[in-house]
């Protein structure tokens, strides 16, 4: 399985780049983890957009879903210009109203994220997360190597067993340890070291980065508590399990 950084910040993109997204790859498909801010420009620097399979939208804040839009009208000017039309498939939860926009016309179609279920290669848990609206953390399973993508969540024990003996966990740390308790819905380096070490996690990756601070100061937080291999995402890096 490739894990590929599409995009790291939280909030809205820097010059250039886009927020926190990724793509996964296994056996020749292709899965696209959030679609905010950026993403459609900077995806197709690895992948042309028809070449897609999927999406995931883990929640519908504007950093996770604003290029749902353009990519909506990318499958349309595709199926267009292509004799037999083929629908995008976009999985997230149903129960918020955003939901029904995830389908347009029959380019692209919105289907429920369960608890459990298969897509494509790759068998998916979701959890819900500690976050202002609600939000599902991802864990992917292919070849019995697993991933957990924990999307925007503050701190929560239960992601501690979800996370449990993942070989790669994609946290957010969009916090400084300075501001653990001041700000909720979201996790610090610190507190995203602690839940790799505590799940026993293979590497940690740290992604939805602040626009403030010293961003390697997040990675010596989380080593505060783990210790095996932190490092920030890396766009365009191609993390293999
Ligand atoms: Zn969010």
């Amino acid at each position: 399985m490739n894990i590929i950084p599409i995009g790291i910040w939280g909030g809205y993109p820097k010059a250039n780049s886009s927020t926190s997204s990724f793509l996964v790859e296994e056996d020749g498909f292709h899965l696209l983890i959030d679609c905010g801010s950026g993403v459609l420009s900077s995806l197709q620097n690895y992948i042309s957009i028809e070449k897609l399979d999927a999406v995931i939208i883990t929640h519908y804040h504007h950093d996770h879903i604003a290029d749902v839009g353009p990519l909506q009208f990318a499958k349309l000017i595709q199926n267009q210009l292509a004799s037999n039309a083929k629908t995008l498939a976009i999985y997230a939860d149903e129960q918020d109203l955003g939901y029904e926009t995830l389908t347009y016309k029959n380019h692209t179609n919105a289907y429920p994220l369960q608890s459990s279920q298969r897509i494509g290669p790759f068998s998916i848990d979701t959890t819900l997360t500690n976050h202002p609206v609600r939000c599902l953390a991802l864990r992917l399973k292919s070849k019995e190597k697993s991933v957990v993508f924990t999307a925007d969540t503050g701190w929560q024990a239960s992601l501690i067993p979800f996370c449990k003996n993942a070989d790669l966990l994609v946290s957010e740390a969009n916090l400084y340890q300075s501001f653990e308790g001041k700000i909720s819905g979201h996790m610090s380096g610190r507190q995203a070291g602690e839940l790799a070490a505590a799940a026993q996690a293979g590497q940690l990756i740290l992604t939805h980065l602040p626009h403030f601070g010293e961003l390697s100061d997040l990675v010596l937080e989380a080593k505060s508590e783990y210790k095996k291999d932190v490092s920030l995402a890396e766009v365009g890096k191609v993390y293999r399990i």
